[in-house]
């Protein structure tokens, strides 16, 4: 039997319908925030995510998908193309290739699989989906205030509350930017020297690297030693630190709770200043709902001009499985089975079908051939309110039995009443 690649799975109803229901909420909040929908192709020269995500990182080092493009003309070819791990580097490109400076500032969003080799483990997968969005512009349109920051945290809470997902953490933290990391790297350098080697590999590694990542080890054995290591917010120049301040200032007034988290550095390199992640409870060892932050540096890294940034990427899989408990509301049942009963009758089924469903009555529809005490069956097992009895009598009639599943009450409706009374 071949089975779906280990780390990919199949989306099935009914769990799709609660998939649709994010989308559809998300693009709502989307709209009211003023964002755009932008789709960059799923796969993207490795190139690009060399320089836009970084060497360094865990993603670009050890859990993209590349491949070699073979089939393209000569001058190309050794051409290296990777499926997108992550969708921002796509959007600067976007943004650099067709000019999009031209427009301000712009507000964009995208709903779309990506693809890093993880071990696979709940919560985590090869194909995974993030829902995300980009604030990004010239200097000129603002793209640099902390109001902007505080913007798209406020959007945030306002969707985790727009799905009813409760008990969500903003943790909150200033990276400053470049010049200030290399220092504070520096710095860890030292401060890891004489204490390195009680660590565990991954540290003793990063410890050379990029000292940075020592922040994200979850070996309880080393957190001892990473408590007493050097913070970020001690290195940050004034800009930076005012930036940060004018951040929280402006969620306390809207009354968006956050946590400062010093030790919150996120997996990308060129991140700057504001770092933020959303936890929540239910979901176990991958807690993090979404991630995101500024980067103000990305665009030049890219070869484009200065075009400061802030963006966030919400795991979608995640979203969905933290929703799961209270699913029920979403995932709408058939208001109605039609059963046709007897010979020829199919056709008559079929047309007071399409009657309902124009006035939206969710509607599945049987076959002539079904005995009544099939049709009772299937209407059952599809969790339908009501069975509505299609015979010969009925029809000539222009009313219909229509049987409540859950009572056993049984009423003859006129044809042009049953929309209604199947709706009340
Ligand atoms: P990141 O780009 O790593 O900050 O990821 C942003 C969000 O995407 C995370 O907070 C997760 O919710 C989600 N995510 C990242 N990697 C995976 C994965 N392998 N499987 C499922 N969700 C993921």
């Amino acid at each position: 039997m071949i089975k779906a690649v280990r780390g990919t799975r199949d989306l099935l109803p009914p769990e799709t319908a609660l998939w649709n229901f994010v989308e559809s909420a998300v693009r709502d909040v989307f709209r009211t925030y003023n964002f755009q929908e932008i789709r960059t192709p799923i796969f993207e020269s490795t190139e690009l995510f060399a320089r836009g995500v970084g060497e360094e990182t865990d993603i670009v080092s050890k859990e993209m998908f590349t491949w070699e493009d073979r089939g393209r003309a000569e001058s190309d070819k050794g051409n290296s193309l990777t499926l997108r791990p992550e969708n921002t580097a796509g959007v600067v490109r976007a943004y650099i290739e067709h000019k999009l400076w031209d427009r301000g500032l712009n507000k964009l969003y995208y709903i779309g699989p990506q693809f890093r080799r993880e071990r696979p483990q709940k919560g985590r997968y090869r194909q995974f989906y993030q829902i995300g969005a980009e604030v990004i512009g010239p200097p000129s349109a603002g793209s640099e205030s902390p109001a902007r920051d505080a913007e798209v945290l406020e959007m945030l809470a306002t969707l985790l509350d727009r799905l009813g997902i409760q008990n969500w953490t903003l943790e909150l933290n200033s990276v400053g930017s470049s010049a200030e990391r290399a220092k504070f790297n520096d710095a860890l350098r030292v401060a890891l020297e004489p204490v390195k080697n009680q660590m565990c590999s991954d540290c003793q590694r990063r410890a050379v690297t990029n000292p940075l990542r020592v922040f994200d080890c979850k070996v309880p054995e080393d957190q001892p030693i990473i408590e007493k290591l050097p913070r970020i917010s001690e290195y940050l120049d004034e800009p930076c630190r005012q930036h940060f301040e004018q951040v929280k200032e402006i969620l306390k007034a809207v009354g968006v709770a956050f946590q400062e988290n010093s030790r919150l550095v996120r997996g990308l390199d060129y991140y700057t200043r504001t770092a933020f992640e959303f936890t929540h409870g239910a979901l176990g060892a991958q807690n993090a709902i979404l991630g995101g932050g500024r980067y103000d540096g990305l665009s030049e890294a890219l070869g484009g001009p200065a075009a400061p940034g802030i963006g966030f990427a919400i795991g979608e899989d995640r979203l969905v499985l933290a929703l799961t408990e209270s699913a029920e509301a979403v995932l709408r049942k058939p208001d109605v089975y039609i059963a046709p009963l007897g010979a020829g009758i199919n056709k008559e089924a079929a047309h007071l079908a399409r009657e309902l469903r124009r006035h939206d009555v969710v509607v599945e529809l049987g076959d002539e051939t079904f005995r009544l005490k099939k049709s009772f069956e299937a209407a059952t097992k599809a969790g339908a309110k009501y069975i509505l009895i299609v015979g010969e009598n009925e029809v000539t009639a222009n009313a219909f039995a229509l049987k409540n599943l859950a009572t056993g009450e049984q009423v003859s409706v006129p044809r042009a009443e049953l929309a209604a009374r199947i709706q009340k």
